[in-house]
């Protein structure tokens, strides 16, 4: 084919988290069972922005928190339509090994293998058969674009919920209150939790923490800290600790302060040379687990989707930031910190441009 002929698009290519570059490059052309999205909206995620993850991939379109519409579909492909306003996952799991079948999705050896292309900073996505398969989800009507980018993290957030049984009445404590973190303590109200503690150095993220459900929120390092947080959970420390920095003294923090038999659930990775020590002595007198929730599977996206749906579940106004692909470098910038911010999302096309079936 001759080169010239071949459509073009914008994307956002990352060379570093500080160098992102809008660059021209081909439409990603369709293979049998693909669908081509045009990117609607894309959320930006605090994982977009961690060094040590970034640095392993660049140059990389980022972005894995999309919406858009159905641009184009190969015969192969059941049941999407051009036209049609559809999330797409950035992973799926093979749905048959070992891992699928006890349904460990996230660790299916398949599941970080696929991926989108080039990624959700661009204006056109192609979904490759595996995913178009597996985790596309057309949106209904009263899912807006920005809910629906919330589609992703929420799912991650109701597996990790899963993960700690977290039942009406038990404690639990979110430490950060970034966006991911108000996205727990608000899930953690709707499920009933209480009392709700959260933890962060940053004032103003504590008190957005405690317009959002909070019933405390506390600073760290504050001298009397031990002693609040005695007090806020009546003396027994908190039952489930959602610990939300890939940071190993928020860890050792969580696992401090858990009571007798709660759980410490590890929300976001950490480098891969990080070590924690703990005292297996303390935990094991109070019986303390520590776990870990990795990403979403098919089934937790549906269950996101769905409650969105519903409309019982909020989270348009967690978005405080809107850019165009010439945004996504300051908003990988305000993603590394949230220290004047919370969530940021991406409108691939421009602002204000509505992106609809072509
Ligand atoms: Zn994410
Ligand atoms: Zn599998």
């Amino acid at each position: 084919m001759n080169k010239k002929s071949v459509a073009m698009m914008n994307a956002a290519r990352a060379y570093s988290l500080e160098d992102v570059r809008v660059e021209e490059m081909p439409l990603p052309q369709l293979e049998p069972g693909d669908i081509r999205v045009q990117v609607s909206v894309c959320g930006v995620c605090s994982s977009d922005a961690m060094d040590w993850y970034v640095s392993r991939k660049v140059p990389v379109v980022l972005g894995h928190e999309p919406v858009g519409i159905v641009h184009e579909v190969t015969p192969e492909v059941g049941d999407l339509d051009v036209g049609d306003r559809v999330f797409f996952h950035h992973h799926v799991p093979c749905l048959t090994c070992r891992l699928c079948q006890r349904g460990l999705y996230t660790s299916c050896r398949r599941f970080r293998e696929t991926s989108l292309d080039p990624g959700g900073f661009a204006e056109f996505v192609r979904v490759p058969a595996e995913i178009v398969r597996v985790d596309v989800l057309k949106l209904p009507d009263e899912v807006s674009d920005e809910a629906g980018a919330f589609i992703e993290p929420l799912a991650c957030s109701l597996r990790a919920f899963g993960k700690i049984d977290l039942l009406p009445g038990v404690s639990v404590w979110v430490i950060g209150a970034g966006p991911m973190g108000l996205l727990n303590v608000r899930l953690a109200r709707y499920l009933g939790a209480e009392p709700i503690v959260v933890t962060d150095p940053v004032a103003i993220r504590r008190e957005y923490a405690e317009g959002i459900g909070a019933d405390v929120a506390l600073d760290p390092g504050a001298a009397d800290f031990d002693e609040k947080m005695s007090e806020a959970t009546g003396g027994w420390g908190a039952e489930k600790v959602i610990v939300m920095p890939g940071a190993v003294d928020a860890i050792e923090h969580g696992l401090a302060h858990a009571a007798p038999g709660g759980v410490v659930l590890v929300y976001t990775p950490t480098p891969p040379e990080a070590t924690v020590a703990y005292r297996p002595h303390d935990l094991y007198f109070k019986e303390v687990t520590i776990t870990h929730s990795y990403s979403a599977g098919p089934i937790e996206t549906r269950d996101a989707l769905d409650l969105l749906a519903s409309g019982e579940f909020e989270v348009e106004d967690l978005i405080t930031h809107r850019f165009g692909l010439d945004g996504v470098g300051e908003a990988l910038r305000m993603a590394k910190t949230h220290d004047d911010s919370l969530r940021a999302v991406i409108y691939p096309h421009g602002l204000g441009v509505e992106v609809k079936a072509i």
